[in-house]
C-alpha cells in the first residue's frame, strides 16, 4: 500500500480498530515513512484523551447536553463539576478533531480521484480518435508502460500499469527525444496497485522516441544522467 493509502488507516490504527493484517502493514510502513509517525503521535494523543476522558463513565441520555454545555463558555449552563467539564470539553474537542481530520482526508481523496478520472478520460479521448497511436516501451527492465498519442491533436499520455518503485532517492523521468536531444516531459513515481496516467501535450511530429530514465528525487535532471531503462518509438 502507498503512503496515502496507509495514512488513511492511521486514525483507525490510533483507535486500535484495524484488523491484525492492516495493523501489520501500518507498522511496517511506519518504519520507512518520515511523515506518518508524527501524524500518528498526534492521533494517538487525541485517542488517549478520548479514552481517558470521563465520557465513558456516565450513561448516555444527558451526555450530549453535558458535552454541549461544557463546550459553550457559558457559566450559567455548565452545571456539572468543574473537573468533569474540562474532561468533557477535551473529549468533545477530540471528537471534533477526529471528525475534521476525517473530513479533510475525504476531501483530498475526492480531489485525487477526480484528477485520476480526468487523466484517464483524456487517454480514452486520445485512443478514440482515428489518428491515435500507441507505442509500447521496452528496455532493460520488465514493465507495463505505454505511450498513447495523437500527432494531429498534439495530445498524448504515458500509461503506467506495471513499474517497480525506483527507491526513495529516485524518480522516473520521461523524455521526448528529438534527434539525439532528449527533452524532459516530467518526473513521476509509479502508483502501486493502480495505473498511473501522465498527460503530455507536445508537437509529436518533432519527436522520434519517448524514453524513461531513473533520476534523482524529487526534481529529476535537465538532461538524462543514466541510460534510459525504457524506450518507445513514436
Ligand atoms: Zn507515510
Amino acid at each position: 500500500m502507498t503512503h496515502e493509502a496507509l495514512r488513511e488507516l492511521l486514525p483507525a490504527y490510533a483507535l486500535d480498530a484495524l484488523t491484525a493484517e492492516e495493523a501489520r502493514e501500518v507498522r511496517a510502513h511506519l518504519e520507512t515513512c518520515d511523515r506518518c509517525p508524527g501524524e500518528l503521535a498526534l492521533l494517538q494523543e487525541t485517542a488517549t484523551r478520548l479514552a481517558g476522558a470521563p465520557v465513558q463513565v456516565p450513561p448516555p441520555p444527558q451526555l450530549r447536553e453535558q458535552i454541549l454545555a461544557a463546550v459553550r463558555p457559558q457559566p450559567s449552563v455548565v452545571t456539572i463539576p468543574r473537573g468533569w467539564a474540562i474532561g468533557l470539553a477535551a473529549a468533545a474537542a477530540a471528537v471534533i478533531v477526529v471528525a475534521a481530520l476525517t473530513a479533510a482526508r475525504f476531501g483530498q481523496q475526492v480531489a485525487q480521484l477526480q484528477q485520476r478520472i480526468a487523466a484517464q478520460e483524456q487517454v480514452l479521448a486520445i485512443l478514440a480518435g482515428p489518428t491515435a497511436q500507441t507505442s509500447v516501451l521496452a528496455g532493460s527492465i520488465e514493465a507495463g508502460v505505454k505511450f498513447v498519442y495523437d500527432r494531429t491533436r498534439g495530445q498524448g499520455a504515458l500509461v503506467v500499469t506495471d513499474l517497480q518503485d525506483p527507491g526513495r532517492q529516485s524518480v522516473y523521468q520521461l523524455w521526448l527525444v528529438a534527434g539525439a536531444v532528449p527533452e524532459s516531459a516530467g518526473v513521476f513515481r509509479p502508483a502501486p496497485g493502480r495505473p498511473l496516467v501522465i498527460p503530455v501535450r507536445a508537437d509529436f511530429t518533432r519527436y522520434q522516441a519517448v524514453a524513461i530514465s531513473i533520476e534523482r528525487a524529487p526534481f529529476g535532471a535537465a538532461q538524462p544522467t543514466t541510460t534510459p531503462i525504457l524506450v518507445g518509438r513514436i
